[in-house]
């Protein structure tokens, strides 16, 4: 959408909405919005870069407001991430904001005097409109239905036409196996209690053949409804959630190179052989390892999808990509061009690892195994929790390359098991 009521909006090349303009020739800019690597706006200003609005999340919530004045706002959030109350700096009753939603996204306001626009599962609701902005496309929560159609070809048949169904194109954002994910319009498989749909594309806990496991895809904690009353004490609900987190175990998937970090001019193919690069194979192998965990429902963060251009500094800003994550699992293919007939599969570990190494190690079927190490690597020794390094095969060993090029969904799913083994012995 890219113009309604009056109002202008201009999306940047990842599609995310970067502003919004008043009718005029040219339009007239009133709001700019500033992301960081989420989905979600951290700044919004006025047209000429003046703050406006500034918003702090923890542990992927919005939990304050600051505007330009310095005013504080508090939200609490249900499990949904939807803002029910928000109050003042000193919580003075009554709220500011205190509403209730129906199931599907309906606001039932109590009071609103705040001014928040975020609402039902955090994202924002365009007062010209009165849809929700979710990424990908507009949601209608007066329908409990998408604006716009999911971007996949063909479909179900329509009983009242005589035309043959158009022909089933890929399905990236459908499962064929899930009637409930092929109407286009659907919004969370019509279960909007339990799940929400952070890009537009997919439900928390529904995995896409390519982009479902983008950094947006992550659970909700726990799948009961609880909420916040106003006299809560902020941080006794802070706390409770961050519990909830960590119980849920986010597991940080990271595929090795394929970055043009601070320093170098293009980005790093990792190791080759044969006319492979590693970081083809370990995006591969990573994308089958966060599919097959999305699929048991871990929580997962993908530092990367694709290339990533300006990374920023090398190596450590794959440690901030993997905040909230309690377990790191970076993928990597060795490499021994003197010693071609060497291959199989290494799982390094830091001092925390040894016991998910193990497990990852034990549960490789595809692969000969070279068995575990403690190693001293940087994502190892940074990052905080148990976490390893597979060096999946030998990029230099003809046969291993083989099976890393055919088998890469297959590998990524025994290193998923090896990492299920490990959370749930
Ligand atoms: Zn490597």
């Amino acid at each position: 959408m890219t113009s309604t009521a009056g109002v202008t909006y201009t999306y940047d090349g990842d599609g995310k909405r970067v502003l919004k303009a008043n009718a005029g020739t040219p339009p007239q800019p009133f709001k700019l919005y500033w992301y960081g690597v989420g989905g979600d706006p951290l700044v919004e200003s006025d047209a000429s870069g003046n703050s406006t609005d500034e918003y702090i999340f923890f542990g992927g919530k919005r939990i304050a407001r600051r505007k330009s004045d310095g005013t504080i706002h508090y939200y609490f959030a249900d499990h949904l991430g939807t803002s029910r109350v928000v109050t003042n700096a000193t919580g003075t009753v009554p709220t500011l904001d205190d509403s209730d939603f129906y199931p599907f996204g309906g606001e039932r306001a109590v009071s609103s005097t705040s001014g928040n626009t975020y609402k039902f599962t955090g994202k924002e609701r365009d007062p010209e409109t009165g849809l929700d902005y979710m990424l990908a496309r507009y949601y209608s929560s007066g329908l409990g239905r998408f604006a716009s159609p999911d971007e996949f070809a063909g479909g179900p048949v329509d009983a009242f036409s005589s035309n043959d169904p158009a022909t089933p194109g890929p399905l990236p954002y459908a499962s064929i196996t899930d009637p409930q994910s092929l109407n286009k319009y659907a919004y969370v498989y019509n279960n909007p209690l339990r799940y929400t749909d952070p890009t537009g594309h997919l439900a928390t806990g529904q995995v896409g053949s390519s982009e479902g496991m983008t950094i947006n895809f992550r659970m909700r904690p726990g799948d009961s409804v609880y909420g916040c009353m106003p006299f809560c004490d902020s941080f006794s609900s802070v706390n409770s959630e961050a519990e909830q987190q960590q119980s849920q175990q986010t597991v940080a998937v990271d595929p090795g190179h394929g970055d043009q970090y601070q320093g170098s001019t293009q980005v790093d193919p990792g190791a080759s052989g044969g006319g492979l690069q590693e970081k083809n194979l370990t995006l591969a192998i990573s994308n089958g390892v966060s599919a097959a965990l999305g699929k048991n429902g871990v929580p997962v963060i993908q530092t990367r999808t694709g290339d990533v251009q300006n990374a920023g500094v090398r190596l450590q800003w794959r440690i901030d990509a993997t905040t909230g994550a309690s377990i790191l699992v970076s993928i990597h293919i060795d490499s021994a061009p003197q010693n071609p007939a060497a291959n199989g599969m290494t799982v390094h570990h830091n001092s925390k690892g040894k016991a998910l190494a193990e497990s990852i190690s034990k549960s490789n079927t595809i692969l000969s195994n070279r068995g575990t190490k403690q190693s001293n690597f940087f994502l190892l020794r940074h990052f905080q929790g148990p976490a390893v390094l597979v060096e999946a095969g030998f990029i230099s060993n003809a046969s291993d390359r083989a099976i890393l090029q055919k088998q890469s969904a297959q590998i990524g799913a025994r290193i998923a098991a090896g990492i299920m083994n490990y959370l749930h012995p």
